[in-house]
């Protein structure tokens, strides 16, 4: 079963002064999960997760992550730039982008960010428009099917990122040639990952390669990205990923292939998002209306603009009704929000206990990939986040948007001064 970790109680306490909906992120939840991170890779000097911005880019969670000791991945001109507001620079910044244009190659070498290079032309743009840099890292993508002993994992060759073997060797002598001194390598292959062999085996991959560019290039390797991928258990019935046992499989991967090829004092970076905050958000909804067709409906004020993994992608995502844990879940629902999308539906055909009007509904492990998705189709707004501070006291650390901010962009009209 999965429990939020907000009680009814606190969350009725709470709507008093914040309304539904809101995403609401557990403090205490995201430290120890980071610290347990860091335990996982203890054995690694250098070990650093980077963590990916674009899951929760809020400056109040990315202090707490700050303060745990992690560093931000990248990928935007706004991402870097959120990275600087929050005092993160030089090596505490990954930027992984790709398709990047000039200005964010040249604001992440401004902050003197650590470039990861998503393809062999950017080597000759990035020199181009901003210089290369002494350390730098190259994105690798093997092609073909990414398989683990437990079966197809993800379809490397049909992505768009990376560079491919022959690119990235040939790639390392250039890079050489042009003064960089320090390298790192970098690959994300599956995402969401339910295994804790997926870590290890895409290690195995990077510390062969790592180990055949040395000996081919001469390059001195610093760091090897396993970016991120590692996932967590959105249906209750999921085995939770051990974070220690991906940790061990990693060294054991390390010790067979980096130590023997004189590499043991190579870092391990990660850049986990969904790892690092999916279960410690939830989105806060109340039920606004019920309807009785050919399907029973329970309509939220929330909708796929708060949280569009469903609609996107059909993602499950747990639903409690609060104050109602324990009643038989005997009840068949679509719960959906308000677009004019027919795929605005946070569960379908949901066995869930009877729903009444102003029930309030917890949306679970909403804390990565969530609120970041959202958008403003049909004019909805975007909600308020809320921080559950490990003192039990609840922070607001987004406002929720209004009108005025919807219509900002049409501020040199002055036509909405009318209506606001
Ligand atoms: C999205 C992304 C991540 C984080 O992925 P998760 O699945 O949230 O762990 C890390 N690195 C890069 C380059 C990404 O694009």
């Amino acid at each position: 079963m999965k429990k939020p970790f907000v009680t009814l109680e606190q969350l009725k306490e709470i709507t008093k002064t914040y309304p539904t909906p809101f995403h609401i992120y557990d403090e205490k939840g995201i430290r120890e999960n980071a610290r347990k991170l860091k335990q996982a890779f203890a054995w690694n000097k250098g070990f650093k997760e980077y963590f990916a911005v674009k899951a929760t880019p809020n400056p109040f969670i990315l202090n707490i992550l700050k303060e745990e000791g992690c560093g931000l991945d990248c990928a935007s001109l706004t991402e870097l730039l959120l990275a600087e507001a929050c005092g993160f620079t030089g090596e505490d910044i990954m930027f992984s982008s790709n398709v990047t244009p000039a200005e964010e190659y040249q604001k992440a070498r401004k902050l003197d960010a650590i470039i990861n290079l998503d393809d062999y032309t950017h080597i000759d743009f990035l020199e181009r428009v901003a210089g290369i840099p002494e350390t730098i890292c190259c994105r690798y993508n093997p092609g073909g099917i990414f398989k683990t002993a437990n079966g197809i994992m993800d379809n490397p060759g049909d992505a768009k990122y990376g560079f491919t073997k022959d690119q990235i060797i040939e790639g390392f002598k250039r890079l050489m040639g042009k003064g960089a001194r320090y390298f790192g390598i970098h690959a994300f292959l599956a995402s969401n990952t339910a295994t804790n062999d997926y870590y290890p085996e895409l290690a195995g991959i990077l510390f062969r390669l790592a180990a055949e560019i040395k000996d081919k290039t001469g390059a001195e390797f610093k760091f090897i990205n396993l970016s991120g991928g590692v996932g967590i258990p959105y249906r209750p019935e999921d085995d939770p990923n051990d974070i220690l046992a991906i940790g061990e499989g990693v060294r054991r991967a390390y010790e067979d292939i980096l130590t023997p090829a004189g590499m043991g004092d190579v870092a391990i970076y990660t850049e986990l998002g969904r790892y690092m905050l999916a279960p410690y958000g939830h989105l806060v909804a109340t039920a606004l209306h019920e309807k009785h067709i050919y399907k029973e409906y329970i309509g939220l004020d929330a909708s796929a603009v708060n949280l569009m993994r469903p609609a996107m992608y059909g993602a499950y995502h747990h639903i409690t009704v609060m104050g109602k844990e324990d009643a038989p879940c005997d009840h068949k629902y679509d719960i959906t929000g308000s677009l004019c999308e027919n795929n605005d539906k946070f569960a379908i055909d949901r066995m869930l206990p009877r729903i009444d009007i102003g029930d309030l509904i917890v949306i679970h492990d909403t804390g990565a990939h969530g609120f970041s998705m959202g958008y403003n189709y049909n004019g909805k707004l975007k909600s308020a986040e809320l921080l559950l501070r490990e003192d039990g006291s609840v922070q607001l650390i987004r406002r929720a948007e209004t009108p005025a901010d919807y219509f900002a962009t049409f501020d040199f009209t002055g036509i909405f001064d009318k209506v606001l």
